[in-house]
């Protein structure tokens, strides 16, 4: 099986200096937050974090410490079956952190927490709380695990007033068991989904796909076709990188038309809106998308 090692063209990203970005890069100092937009040195970076406005800023939280009780093969965060305790006090400063900070649209992650009985579900909410009493203006979007499956814990997270919630199938169902750690599989992440949308209508469900792992045509239009019956609103496709040799190679370098192609397709088939690119990733100029789809 060839592996790739080239990048094309299209994935060397030119070094941020948007001054909207710097301006809110050195307000951020000093609050504490971990965003993964830093952690992650993600390429998008002034295209977030200046947005068109800053009502339309958008940043990535990551929640609940740096140490994940899976192992999925294409993520470069740690992992332990017993990572440290949860902060009790994360919740309240993460909000207050926030409203100091007053970008419009915040997305919260989290590593999955399976040592934990609700899996850090209960902590996720009362940080979705908190946030919306002090700054009741920010969009807020969670980017959940799949909380082992259990719909108690979903729901809990989905009544927490929270705008959009989001969990990632990541990849088509086919590649699923060789991509997600052994305890994700596409179904579940599906009802995931579908239980968040019974729960409150309203919400904005969402999800998100890497391309470039060895997809088939006929397995992504599977995949959307599966999204779209559970009534997902919004997909995303970003190009799988590969973090370290550590982790599953490169299958290949999908081209911007092909990207291109899919958020066409996504459209078509009635998705609200869609992000594709080989950048993108699921919390690309969220809050610009949202203003512009949602709120219009
Ligand atoms: Fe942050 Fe996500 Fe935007 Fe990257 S894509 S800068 S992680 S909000
Ligand atoms: Fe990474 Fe999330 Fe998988 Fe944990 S569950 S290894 S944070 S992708």
């Amino acid at each position: 099986k060839k592996t790739i090692t080239r990048l094309p063209e299209w994935l060397k990203t030119p070094i941020p200096s948007n001054q909207n970005y710097k301006k809110i890069k050195s307000d951020l100092r000093g609050l504490g937050l971990h965003t993964v937009c830093e952690e992650a040195r993600c390429p998008n970076i002034s295209d977030c974090w200046g947005g068109s406005s800053k009502s339309a800023a958008t940043a990535t939280i990551m929640l609940m410490g740096d140490t994940c009780t899976r192992g999925c093969r294409f993520c470069a965060v740690k992992t332990s079956k017993t990572p440290p305790p949860l902060d009790p006090h994360e919740p309240e400063n993460t909000a207050e952190a926030l409203k100091r900070w007053g970008l419009g649209y915040v997305v919260l992650t989290s590593v999955d927490r399976d040592d934990l009985a609700d899996g850090g579900a209960r902590h996720f909410a009362e940080t979705i709380m908190k946030i919306k009493q002090k700054a009741p203006a920010m969009l807020v979007e969670a980017l959940t695990g799949d909380y082992a499956g259990d719909p108690d814990m979903v729901k809990l997270v989905a009544r927490s007033g929270l705008d959009v919630y989001a969990h990632n199938v990541e990849t088509v169902e086919e590649l699923s068991p060789s991509v997600r750690d052994r305890r994700a599989n596409f179904r579940r992440s599906l009802h995931v989904l579908r239980t968040a949308k019974e729960t409150r209508p309203n919400l904005i469900t969402k999800t998100s796909m890497m391309l470039g792992l060895g997809e088939t045509e006929e397995q992504m239009w599977h995949a959307l076709k599966e999204l779209r019956k559970n009534n997902v609103d919004v997909v995303t496709f970003g190009q799988y990188m590969r973090p370290t040799k550590r982790h599953m190679p490169v299958h290949e370098y999908v081209t911007p038309d092909t990207f291109e192609l899919w958020r066409q397709r996504a459209l078509d088939m009635g998705f609200l809106y869609c992000a594709s690119g080989p950048l993108v990733r699921s919390s690309y100029k969220a809050g610009e998308a949202f203003i512009e789809n949602v709120l219009k």
